[in-house]
């Protein structure tokens, strides 16, 4: 090539020995600017006189780039000290997950472009960017860690995205004490994004100046993943419109899915554009991982063969919702947790009892078990670090990948329950996760083993999933290390067989995956115990479904609990004891049988009313979700349905449920319950601790004094007209009575009645309308609202975190969030009074109504309604048999005098015995 000697002369020694071939010639690049001069002066119609603009549209031109080995020197980014990147107090950056590089610790705090390129990425909160070179290698620089919470705050960026820079150029600029006050480390990492392509990398150590020193240099690998990167970067892009984002939920994993598919069909390159943030199309966790929100505005980038299709098709499917803006209820989706917190379990904390046997938690599930330990540690898969070469560890890891598949397969052809088979769809999915699977594949380039690999990938995004504020997507977490797992153990050769537990069994468990519960002998198991979770966790709704006692959040030493130990473990207190005393077995032992015998006696009399010693008549009511429990209720004597927690038909799915589907569930309840029995529906009770997938409430400082119960229904009116509709639907069928949810004012109330009025009037049908009392301000106004409604219920459970402002799910606060607290008395009191002195009644629905110690009281209080869990049904009427209505009022006259709830309960107690 008779040029290259003539640009060596002209413009130095050669850097990096790499060609470009522009026109049928090669060319030397001597560095990618001198070459691009060449070009500028050789070809003045296409390039700009400045380089930078040269190469943007060299790159854009996408021309072929032949590489002999490359090496690239990286300039120190900041002055400081050089530090390995294992030493680094973050997993993500220490084992090299996001890039292999170096850390520094910095003296200046000026950023300097490490090496010249493009800024293809700068991170929105300001605190990284990404400079692609010439060659296509990619050089993250990331100023700290955690850095990303201070949402910009103490970041300067110089530059923009696209911007062409020199090395040396100052990048952005940051108040270094403030960043480092406020971020966990200032430590600053300067990561090559692809492994795969670098022969070796050479990193330095000590004291390093800015802009001056090397810091990493490196060799590449003579391939075509250089070309192959540079049309990536370099092949002119092309963008869609801007599309606002439908989707309520934003792109969760039901959406997500659905465009990551549709962008597979493409060969090209196709990003996910909000503002500077962008991810892959053809991921579904990257897709999760940029979080966006209805309204965002995306676009999305295709390079490639078919990027103008790609884009205006992909495009108009995020216009279209994504699959989400069919009618509601025609797309079942994944199952999420459920949010909801029962009644029945309100959280309790539980302390030590002082001799180090006895190991507190959450109250999940109550009841009393006694068992053996059976540990569902998952086991840590032993892992090889060191590959057998690139190409096997990829075959590997491809045929582990495929094997999961089948597992997955086999176990939905297993199921009977549709709900856990759509987990199972959606971990099918992430095992074809392109993001994912690169991740791991970049990883093998470091000579690494794809199970190393691979553990790290799937750990690196559970990880950026868990700490993303949307609560739906950080379930996905849980769903990625479960599948994670499977591939994991199918590398490591184990067999993950159906989990096998001996009869009578205690399961401990850091947390339950989904696959976990789709296999779990649930004959054996006698009770769980998380580690991790609350009352909302899946363990705690999977407990509290199965009926059987359960504790969350316990200590960590129940970990270290040996298989086979007998424990005894307190569902409704929260404790778990180990070894007990024969003593204490046999207590415990008694109790149970106690338990037992009363439960079948009391289920034989169930089916007679509830009438106090002297006559006075209490409805026994129960809660419920659905039909089957109806049906359940009705055979343990309830009288009616005093609360149907309506939510449970909109939670775990991705749209609303159709007023068709509704009225058909609301139907079955009032078919199960017959003509007779009251049927209390109440309208959608969501918000606060209870999200749903599709109707996002935007993030709120306080969610609990937020959007919540009957203000998201005035807020969404169509949603509320739509459950209207379908309950009055259900009219022709049974009792139906229509109770609204976290009313605190006259003005809700009268707001949701009109709503009803209007329904009602097209309809032609009607129903009894009540409130929930759960708020202090409609105890206290109790007078005033009940001339305008047919009944109140209580929700003691609201009614008790309100009035005590206590959150009703925090652990700490649990003992003294107490229904029985005389404040909460006097508010009862004032609700029945109010609702009496206009002839209303008034019913209970909170826990309370189902405590043995309480009933008395609420008796006393005036009470007509309990409404309880099904399983206490025969415990509650058993009890009101035996109570005098007489001796139920001078208790509650008493009670209400005093001052604290430790007091209250100490009388109550004496009373019961
Ligand atoms: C209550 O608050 O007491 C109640 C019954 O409602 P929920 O527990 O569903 O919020
Ligand atoms: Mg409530």
């Amino acid at each position: 090539m008779p040029q290259t000697e003539a640009f060596r002369s002209r413009f130095g020694p050669l850097q990096h020995e790499c060609s470009l071939t522009f026109d049928g010639s090669a060319y030397d690049l001597v560095t990618s600017t001198t070459a691009l001069r060449l070009i500028a002066r050789s070809h003045r119609n296409i390039v700009g006189t400045k380089h930078g603009v040269a190469f943007r549209r060299a790159l854009a031109a996408g021309w072929p780039m032949t590489a002999a080995p490359l090496k690239l020197d990286i300039l120190a980014p900041l002055s400081g000290v050089l530090i390995p990147l294992e030493s680094v107090p973050d997993q993500a950056f220490a084992q090299k997950l996001v890039g292999d590089g170096v850390s520094l610790d910095p003296t200046s705090a000026e950023l300097l472009a490490p090496v010249e390129g493009i800024v293809t990425q700068l991170h929105s909160a300001h605190h990284a960017l990404t400079i692609t070179t010439g060659g296509g290698i990619e050089v993250l620089i990331h100023i700290g860690i955690d850095t990303v919470l201070l949402k910009g705050e103490g970041f300067k960026p110089l530059v923009t995205r696209g911007e062409y820079v020199q090395a040396g150029q100052a990048l952005i600029a940051f108040d270094a004490d403030l960043v480092a006050g406020k971020a966990r480390s200032l430590l600053t990492q300067v990561l090559i994004q692809d492994a795969e392509k670098l022969a070796r990398l050479t990193s330095r150590s000590g004291l390093v100046k800015a802009g001056r020193d090397v810091i990493l240099s490196l060799e590449m690998h003579a391939s075509a993943a250089v070309g192959a990167n540079l049309a990536a970067v370099g092949a002119a892009p092309v963008y869609s419109a801007p599309v606002q984002l439908p989707n309520p939920g934003g792109l969760h994993a039901r959406p997500a899915a659905v465009l990551a598919a549709a962008a597979k069909k493409f060969k090209s390159d196709i990003r996910l554009v909000r503002g500077s943030d962008e991810a892959n199309a053809k991921s579904l966790v990257a897709i999760m991982v940029l979080s966006t929100q209805q309204h965002d505005t995306l676009r999305i980038r295709a390079a490639g063969p078919d990027a103008e299709v790609a884009a205006a098709a992909l495009a108009r499917l995020l216009g279209e919702g994504c699959g989400e803006a069919e009618p509601p209820g025609t797309a079942p989706l994944p199952p999420r947790a459920m949010s909801t917190q029962s009644a029945e379990s309100a959280a309790s904390a539980a302390t030590d009892s002082g001799d180090g046997k006895e190991l507190a938690g959450i109250s999940a599930s109550p009841g009393l078990a006694v068992g053996r330990i059976f540990q569902l540690r998952q086991e840590a898969i032993e892992v090889v670090e060191v590959g057998a070469g690139a190409q096997h560890e990829r075959a590997r890891l491809d045929a582990a990948l495929h094997e999961a598949r089948q597992q997955i397969e086999a176990l939905k052809a297993n199921l009977d329950d549709p709900a856990k088979a759509l987990i199972l769809d959606a971990h099918q999915e992430l095992l074809e996760d392109p993001d994912l699977i690169d991740l791991a594949v970049a990883t093998l380039g470091s000579n690494k083993s794809a199970a190393f690999a691979w553990r790290a990938a799937y750990n690196s995004y559970s990880s950026r999933l868990a700490q993303l504020d949307n609560p739906l997507l950080r379930e996905r977490a849980n769903d990625i290390r479960d599948v994670g797992r499977r591939v994991l153990a199918i590398l490591a050769g184990i067999k993950q067989a159906r989990i096998v537990v001996p009869e009578g069994t205690i399961l401990i468990a850091e947390e339950l995956t989904p696959s976990d519960t789709a296999t779990l002998d649930r004959s054996r198991v006698l009770g769980f115990c998380t580690t991790t979770g609350g009352a909302t966790s899946h363990v705690a709704i999977l407990a509290r479904s199965l009926g059987i006692p359960a504790i969350c959040g316990i200590a960590e030493a129940a970990l270290a609990l040996e298989n086979g130990t007998l424990v005894v473990l307190d569902g409704g207190k929260g404790r778990l004891r180990r070894d007990p005393s024969a003593a204490e077995l046999s207590q415990a032992h008694q109790r149970m049988a106690r338990q037992a015998e009363r439960r079948e006696q009391e289920k034989a009399a169930a089916g007679a009313p509830a009438i106090t010693t002297d006559g006075q008549r209490i409805e026994v009511a129960a809660n419920v979700r659905n039909a089957d429990e109806t049906r359940e209720a009705v055979a343990m004597g309830g009288e009616g349905v005093g609360l149907l927690r309506s939510e449970f038909l909109f939670s775990d799915r991705d749209t609303a449920p159709s007023e068709k589907e509704q009225a058909g569930a609301y139907q079955a309840v009032a078919e199960a319950l017959g003509r007779q029995r009251p049927l209390v529906i109440r309208t959608l009770d969501v918000g606060g601790d209870k999200p749903l997938a599709y109707l996002p409430l935007g993030a709120e400082d306080n969610p609990f004094l937020g959007l919540r119960g009957i203000r998201v229904s005035l807020d969404r009116p169509e949603l509320f007209r739509t459950q209207l509709r379908a309950i009055l639907r259900a009219v022709p069928f049974g009792n139906l009575h229509i109770m609204f949810p976290m009313i605190a004012t006259l003005d809700e109330l009268r707001a949701a009645k009109r709503i009803l009025a209007e329904e009602q009037q097209a309809t032609g049908l009607s129903a009894k309308v009540g409130v929930m009392i759960e708020v202090p301000s409609a105890a206290v106004m109790a007078d005033l609202l009940a001339p305008e409604v047919d009944f109140f219920s209580i929700g003691t459970n609201d009614l008790t975190q309100y009035t005590l402002a206590m959150d009703r799910g925090h652990p700490k606060l649990a003992a003294q969030a107490d229904g029985l607290h005389p404040a909460v008395l006097k508010l009862i009191a004032m609700t029945v009074a109010g609702a009496h002195r206009h002839g209303k009644w008034v019913g209970v629905c909170g826990g309370i109504a189902g405590d043995a110690m309480a009933i008395p009281v609420l008796i006393g209080l005036g009470v007509d309604e309990l409404s309880v869990a099904v399983p206490a049904i025969p415990a509650v009427k058993a009890l009101v048999n035996r109570l005098s209505s007489v001796d139920c009022r001078a208790l509650a006259d008493e009670v209400l005098q005093m001052a604290t709830a430790t007091e209250v309960r100490e009388r109550l107690a004496a009373f019961a015995e």
